[in-house]
């Protein structure tokens, strides 16, 4: 069964001052995890996580994880000056995009950021953008094909759009070294939110044998390999969640067997997790306000697709409690639904789940990592805040709840709507 990490009283104190729908951390869960996470690669000693800004972009919670000396992996401009602004700079940063604005070079290298290129033609771009090569560059490998793990898992990277073949890497790699660069890294994410202890030592295995050959076709010193993310997490209760520990032996035994013989155990391990570091650690809460009596049974919530978006785009299951009713037998078949002018809106489908009152509070769990952050403004709807809940069993709202003035402002022209929402019931909410 999975559990809540907070019960129904403090909920319940929290939501007469922060009406749902909000998201909530647990610091204590992200806590716990990032000192694991440390511990398990502590055998490298250039090891560090960069966070996947992208999953959870608060600055409360990234300022939380860099004291477990965790840096920040960007994606954009707007994800670099969030970094900046909690004192990640320099090599705390790993810049990994693709599809680049030049732009996006130039303001990473006046970081100092770490670079991943993710195509030949970025090594041009980035140099016509920036001028000059810094000392260390990175690139981002696709091995093509189907990626097929031991126990069975396959992604398609013949079919992703990220990443050079290994012939376009050599050359990123020569040419850039003929303009200066000494230092290198390699960087692969081949299979999203793997349940399996063997995705990053296999990768690590296929990344530790491409550096092998690289090193000493090109010359190149490799001083750093990132495992990207990728490392998933129990979404199902039947799932079994990943051992960060037992991860960090099987990527020591693939470095101890290739790297360490070719003397290449200087090497850095890098990883970019994102939903491993917050994932769990995060809920949804709403509060049930409909239901419709249809060709099936419906549940109306205050949140909607905006608020988490996983389901609709990916049909992924986010499992429900419903506060309160935690041993309840699930004796009721619902969908749950938001608001949106969308059928998608579902948070689930046939769900199994007790039964259902007005005002019960319903906890959608696993919302910590991509949830929040792929919100947005669709049907007009404002996207929710986030409440940190502290090991002490205080909170604190670490992001407010965004307003209509908030929707409006980018209308520069129309300052009018300011006036027109004043007084409006729930415009401000
Ligand atoms: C999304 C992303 C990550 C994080 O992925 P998770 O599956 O959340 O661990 C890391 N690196 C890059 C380049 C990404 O795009």
């Amino acid at each position: 069964m999975k559990k809540t990490f907070v019960t129904k009283e403090k909920l319940q104190e929290i939501i007469k001052e922060v009406p749902t729908p909000f998201h909530l951390y647990d610091e204590k869960g992200i806590r716990e995890n990032a000192a694991a996470v440390k511990k398990a690669f502590s055998w490298n000693k250039g090891y560090r996580e960069y966070f996947a800004v992208k999953a959870e972009p608060n600055p409360v919670l990234m300022s939380i994880l860099k004291e477990y000396g965790v840096g920040s992996d960007c994606s954009s401009l707007t994800e670099l000056i969030l970094s900046r602004a909690i004192g990640n700079t320099g090599d705390m940063i790993m810049f990994s995009s693709n599809d680049t604005d030049p732009y996006e070079y130039v303001y990473a290298n006046e970081l100092g950021a770490i670079v991943n290129l993710d195509d030949l033609t970025m090594v041009k771009c980035f140099e016509d953008a920036v001028g000059q090569f810094p000392k260390t560059m990175s690139c981002r490998f696709n091995p093509g094909g189907i990626y097929q793990l031991s126990n069975g898992i396959m992604d398609n990277p013949g079919d992703s759009k990220y990443g050079m073949t290994e012939e376009q890497l050599k050359e990123a790699f020569t040419i850039m070294k003929s303009k200066g660069v000494e230092n290198f890294g390699i960087h692969s994410f081949l299979v999203s939110n793997t349940l399996t202890n063997d995705y990053y030592p296999e990768l690590a295995r296929t990344l530790f044998e491409l550096a092998v050959r690289v090193q000493k076709e090109t010359g190149c010193h490799i001083t750093f390999i990132n495992l990207s993310g990728g490392v998933g997490i129990p979404y199902k209760p039947e799932d079994k969640a990943n051992d960060i520990a037992i991860i960090g032996e099987g990527v020591r035994k693939a470095f101890e067997e290739i790297l360490v013989p070719a003397g290449m155990g200087d090497i850095a391990l890098y990883t970019e997790m994102g939903r491993f570091m917050t994932g769990p650690y995060g809920a949804l809460i709403t509060t049930a306000i409909h239901e419709k009596h249809i060709m099936k049974e419906y549940i109306g919530v205050d949140a909607c697709a905006a608020n988490l978006m996983r389901p609709a785009i990916y049909g992924a299951y986010h499992h429900i409690t419903v506060m309160g009713k935690e041993d309840a037998p699930a004796t009721e078949t619902y969908d749950v639904t938001g608001s949106l002018c969308e059928n998608c809106d579902k948070f689930a489908v046939d769900r199994k789940l007790p039964k259902i009152d007005m005002g019960d509070i319903l906890y959608i769990h696993d919302t910590g990592a991509h949830g929040f952050s792929m919100g947005y403004n669709y049907n007009g709807k404002l996207r929710s805040a986030e409440v940190l809940l502290h090991e002490d069993g205080t909170w604190e709202v670490i992001r407010r709840a965004e307003k209509t003035t908030d929707y409006f402002a980018t209308f520069d022209n129309m300052p009018v709507y300011e006036e027109i929402v004043k007084g409006i019931p729930n415009a401000d909410k």
